[in-house]
């Protein structure tokens, strides 16, 4: 059957191209190794974030924020879409005089943001060690449920007229065909969103895997509203150490607590190591003591697709005629997904983006990159 391109992988990059596309006018026809969604998007914590750790990233996340919230009221109730905002802590003195600085650099482009002190972030999380010392709250952040939300995307991009096909592992992509075990497929042209993996099928791609843990508690609905970030968690994403670790705490619809997060680079090896997870758990006390008496029912470890500056790859890849890329979105896939369909389909139609393109280009430079 002909089609006009090819979305290679069906994780929530993948399905939010295949529906950008679609909606653009394309036959959209997406191949996928195993089933949609499995892969990093499953993992995902679902915090659809506005970042502040350079200009680039605040642009894509914003972006991206504001158009999951706009299409808030069209998920469905699957997705477990939530506006529950985030709260920045500040355990000391010096971390508020931090938050300071953030809120500054968020209310100049426009964000909501306010400035809790001790006394208004215990009343607002009570189950907060007391004593810690304020926290910045942004109160439209949100939090959705990543396969769901993905899967809601592919259905929308079928409703244009897509195609999903899943268990086509896709063997290579030689510019506009793309090799499969069952035969070539041709198209004008081709996104490689396979996620980590991405270098196999495009190589010289700057993405590593970058693990990740995450524990699930059983069912306490209001142990805290917002989600809960440390401050110092941009030091753990962003840094170039090799294993880190992170407070990061989230309210399920369901009404479970998430806890985050791990990072280390260490291949696909998907094994939960125990020692990382204590670290976290214990990071995680440290903020939330009350958490010791939680239940906690399950586990489990996604790989992150990382890049040297922490920017996706977002474009053409000049060497081959026809191939678009987008991975490399780290922690960030499910935030971004749907700025970057935009500047995806913006780029395979020859469009003006609302964001400008540039610091996402797959072949930009990468001066002291945290890793190869
Ligand atoms: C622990 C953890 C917590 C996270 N929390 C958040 C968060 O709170 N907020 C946020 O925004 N992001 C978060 N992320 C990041 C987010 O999960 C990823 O950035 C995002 O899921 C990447 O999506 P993707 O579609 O690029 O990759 P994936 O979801 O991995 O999808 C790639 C797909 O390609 C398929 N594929 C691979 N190779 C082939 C092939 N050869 N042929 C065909 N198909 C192929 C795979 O099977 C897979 O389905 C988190 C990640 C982890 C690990």
């Amino acid at each position: 059957m002909p089609t006009d391109a090819i979305v290679v992988g069906a994780g929530v990059v993948g399905a939010a191209c295949a529906e950008a596309l679609a909606a653009a006018g394309l036959s959209v026809t997406v191949l996928e190794s195993r089933f949609a969604a499995g892969g990093a998007t499953a993992a995902a914590m679902g915090h659809l974030v506005v970042m502040d750790d350079s200009e680039a990233q605040f642009a894509l996340t914003r972006l991206s924020r504001d158009l999951w919230t706009r299409r808030a009221g069209e998920m469905p109730p699957g997705c477990e879409d939530e506006r529950t905002g985030t709260l920045w802590i500040a355990a000391t003195e010096d971390e508020l005089a931090l938050v300071g600085n953030k809120a500054a650099f968020y209310r100049e482009r426009g964000v909501d943001v306010a400035e809790l002190d001790g006394g208004a972030l215990a009343r607002e999380e009570p189950n907060l060690r007391p004593g810690l010392a304020g926290a910045l709250l942004v109160p439209d952040d949100r939090v959705v449920y990543p396969p769901n939300a993905a899967r809601w995307l592919l259905s929308r991009a079928a409703a244009r007229g897509a195609r999903l096909v899943e268990g086509a592992e896709v063997s290579a992509i030689h510019g506009r065909r793309v090799a499969t075990r069952t035969g070539d497929l041709e198209a004008a042209c081709v996104v490689n969103a396979t996620g980590a993996a991405a270098p196999l099928l495009t190589p010289g791609l700057p993405v590593a895997p970058r693990k990740g843990h995450l524990v699930i508690t059983d069912r306490y609905p209001g142990f805290c509203r917002r989600q809960l970030v440390e401050l110092g968690y941009l030091r753990s994403a962003h840094g170039a150490s090799n294993e880190s670790v992170a407070f990061n705490l989230q309210p399920r619809a369901t009404g479970q607590m998430l806890l985050g997060s791990s990072r280390e680079f260490a291949g696909f090896d998907a094994s939960i190591r125990p020692a990382i997870r204590a670290r976290m758990v214990l990071r995680a006390l440290e903020y939330a003591p009350a958490l010791a008496a939680l239940s906690a029912i399950r586990t489990w470890t996604g790989f992150r697709p990382a890049t040297p500056d922490n920017l996706p790859l977002i474009g053409a890849w000049p060497e081959t005629p026809g191939l678009f890329v987008a991975t490399g979105h780290e922690g960030l896939g499910i935030t971004t997904a749907l700025g970057t369909a935009r500047l995806v389909a913006d780029a395979v139609l020859g469009r003006t983006s609302p964001i400008d393109p540039a610091p996402y280009r797959p072949t930009r430079a990468f001066p002291g990159a945290a890793h190869a």
